[in-house]
């Protein structure tokens, strides 16, 4: 790959706190837990993180606390290579998520408060448009308000830089949107999410990936889990399998292991076909190792395994 262009990530940070306990306590009540764990989490950041440490150019724009939580996100940055762009919300906190894990059965039950980040405005995004504009590729999901992800998508569009939407969680979207999307990267759910066609095969996500194209998107990638993922533009239809890097351990975060690695490529100027299989790569790393940002490999073993 040649010299990589920056990449720009607008999104959301939280702490995931996940706890393990046989049940659930009843409302009034408190329980011992067998177990506890803080890790970094939120998509933009997860994917940040990824693109990070494939050695890209990485600068990620949101709204933290100022707090520990902040401090945290920003080791986890400085850690994985990514600058950061964080506008300091001190009447407000960094997002947490409060994640009850199940013994026994793995079942889980989550709370989610984004705080800082629900704040990220509009304005937010004029006061770095500069930053946006001098990125080579530029991505956002939805945990931030859907008219801020739209702000910076004008924005980086104006500007002639390649666009990518991971619409999730997912949600309903304007038609605007779509217009300026190089590229929009559903998963299953949320293609189903977007189109009202149900995927669950790669000739399904033909389907709605055409509903999506017809909205005005230049490609889209539906990502299948363990089936791979397909891009799907006017001229072609590729369906690209998943890359195994051994035994499956925790998928959480493959999405945005390929998000991040779907970015870092495109902005080293790897041609689409080829940015999507170095992206399932990345993923197919990402999902042999247990946590999410933790999980993300390095460039060196994402060459070696496609060598
Ligand atoms: P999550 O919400 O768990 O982060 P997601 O639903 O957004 O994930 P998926 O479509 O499940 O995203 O997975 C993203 C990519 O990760 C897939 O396109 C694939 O390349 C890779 N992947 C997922 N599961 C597996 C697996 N079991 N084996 C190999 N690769 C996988």
């Amino acid at each position: 790959m040649t010299a990589s262009k920056p990449v720009v990530i607008l999104g959301v940070f939280v702490a995931d706190t996940a706890y393990r306990a046989d049940r659930q306590p009843r409302m009034g009540e408190t329980i011992l837990g067998n177990s506890f764990k803080l890790g970094p989490g939120g998509k933009g950041s997860n994917q940040a993180v990824a693109a990070g440490k494939l050695g890209a150019d990485i600068t990620f724009l949101t709204r933290l606390g100022v707090d520990a939580f902040a401090d945290m996100a920003k080791h986890t940055w400085s850690d994985a290579g990514v600058k950061s762009a964080v506008i300091d919300t001190p009447d407000s906190y960094t997002g947490a998520a409060y994640i009850f894990v199940e013994e026994g059965t793995g079942n889980n039950a989550i709370i989610v408060s984004p705080g800082a980040a629900m704040l990220i405005s509009p304005a937010d995004i004029e006061a770095h448009a500069a930053l946006i504009e001098s990125a080579g590729v530029f991505v956002t999901q939805l945990e931030q308000p859907i008219d801020s992800a739209l702000r910076a998508l004008e924005i980086a569009r104006g500007a002639g830089v390649t666009t990518i939407l991971n619409p999730a969680p997912a949600a309903s979207l304007p038609d605007r949107i779509y217009t300026l999307c190089d590229y929009v990267t559903p998963n299953e759910t949320e293609a189903e999410g977007l189109t009202g066609i149900k995927v669950s095969s790669v000739d399904d996500a033909r389907r709605a990936a055409d509903a999506l194209l017809a909205k005005g998107v230049g490609a889209i990638i539906v990502t299948l889990g363990e089936k791979g993922a397909l891009l799907h533009t006017k001229d072609r239809s590729e369906h690209v399998g998943a890359v195994s890097a051994g035994p499956v351990v925790e998928t959480t975060g493959a999405g945005d292991a390929f998000n991040g690695g779907l970015a870092a490529a495109l902005a080293k100027g790897v041609e689409p076909l080829e940015a999507v299989r170095f992206a399932c790569a990345v993923a197919g790393i990402s999902v042999t190792r247990p946590g999410t940002a933790p999980s993300m490999p390095t460039l060196q073993e994402v060459e070696a395994l496609l060598a």
